[in-house]
């Protein structure tokens, strides 16, 4: 693997020691990365920055590829997210988030295999909110062609590349007829013009979540506005035993930010029990992106060799306590390293 600048934001509550954990593996598997250390989140504010400092954005951009742990954004303050400060100033506007059952954890269904697509810069997270009258509030819900369509087109495309075969968009059009319906005449749009060959369908979300409990496997892909697709994906992390072990990509044209879908978790932060898994994976998932952005084959043999280890950690029985294992952070970092071929 050629030698590689990546941003590292360890973030909040679990976020510095999971990050610690996936780096050592990193290293050990022969992953060649200058990490360029920078804060964001509660972190920063105690350093006197602001959440989301300036330099953190710059140096993403500079690099073009950042490693991030969970941040807190302080509650009721007048802080805006750090996440969603983060996905709108880089246009990280594809959030992609792959949902595998994983060998040795027992779960209702086996062999689960669905990739979220969510887009990540309007819908209800657009941060337009206002006091109507004393007593009267509202939240302005904001789709635009331009981004429906953008976030229609790049799952088509990942679909396709990835050798997926049916993209479903979850939606609420019947009550949201402009918003949600935008969205979705943007998909069969996209779907009709371009990419006749991948079979696409659309459910109303509340349906089609029963449906996902009732049987994932009825589906391949799921396309969603911002906030369904953030609630659907714990809805998914369910399925396959949790938030420990479902990875995030958050991808733009230019800049790609890699996060675990799970929070910064503070009711277990600091007890070396977090789980690495959902930060480790996500780790594989960015050298595969800079495998692909740079023809860089031997970033991809990294991050083979680092799944093929996870893998066979948790078929072993090493799984940490959210998996129903006994390991701490640490102990299952050392797990996967004794199992780096
Ligand atoms: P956010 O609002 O950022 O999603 P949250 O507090 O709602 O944050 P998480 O921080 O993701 O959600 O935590 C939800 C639950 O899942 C917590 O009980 C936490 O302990 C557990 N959890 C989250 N991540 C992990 C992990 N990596 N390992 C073990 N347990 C985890």
């Amino acid at each position: 693997m050629k030698t590689r600048d990546i941003v590292v934001i360890p973030g909040d509550g679990i976020g510095p020691e999971v990050t610690q954990a996936v780096q050592r593996i990193l290293e050990k598997a022969g992953a060649s990365i200058e990490w360029i250390e920078h804060q964001a989140g509660l972190t920063a504010l105690a350093s006197g920055a602001d959440v989301m400092p300036q330099e953190t954005l710059d140096a993403i951009q500079h690099y073009g590829v950042a490693l991030k742990g969970p941040c807190t954004t302080p509650v009721g303050k007048g802080f805006s997210s750090v996440n969603v400060q983060l996905r709108k100033k880089l246009n990280l506007y594809a959030a992609v988030r792959p949902v595998r059952s994983m060998p040795g954890v027992k779960t209702r269904f086996e062999n689960v295999d669905l990739v979220i697509i969510r887009e990540n810069t309007e819908g209800l997270y657009s941060g337009v909110e206002n006091e109507v009258t004393p007593g009267v509030v509202m939240s302005m819900k904001v789709a635009s062609e331009v981004a429906c369509t953008r976030i229609a087109r790049w799952a088509f495309r990942y679909a396709t590349h990835r050798q997926r075969n049916k993209i479903t968009v979850m939606h609420k059009a019947n009550i949201m007829k402009l918003t949600d319906g935008l969205f979705i005449r943007c998909a069969q749009q996209i779907h009709k013009q371009e990419y006749p060959n991948i079979a696409y369908q659309e459910t109303i979300i509340d349906a089609g979540c029963m449906r996902l409990v009732q049987d994932p496997s009825q589906f391949d892909m799921l396309l969603l506005e911002n906030l369904y697709g953030d609630v659907v994906s714990d809805l998914c992390a369910g399925l396959i035993g949790g938030l420990g072990v479902v990875p995030g990509a958050n991808i733009g044209d230019e800049h790609a930010v890699f996060e675990a879908v799970h929070g910064s978790a503070p009711d277990i932060a600091g007890k070396n029990v977090a789980n690495p898994l959902a930060l480790l994976m996500s780790a594989v998932m960015m050298l595969n992106y800079i495998a692909d952005q740079h023809g860089d084959e031997g970033a991809r043999a990294v991050a083979t060799r680092i799944r093929t280890a996870y893998d066979q950690t948790l078929e072993d029985g090493c799984k940490t306590r959210d998996l129903g294992g006994e390991l701490g952070t640490d102990a299952f970092a050392d797990a996967v390293i004794d199992r780096l071929g």
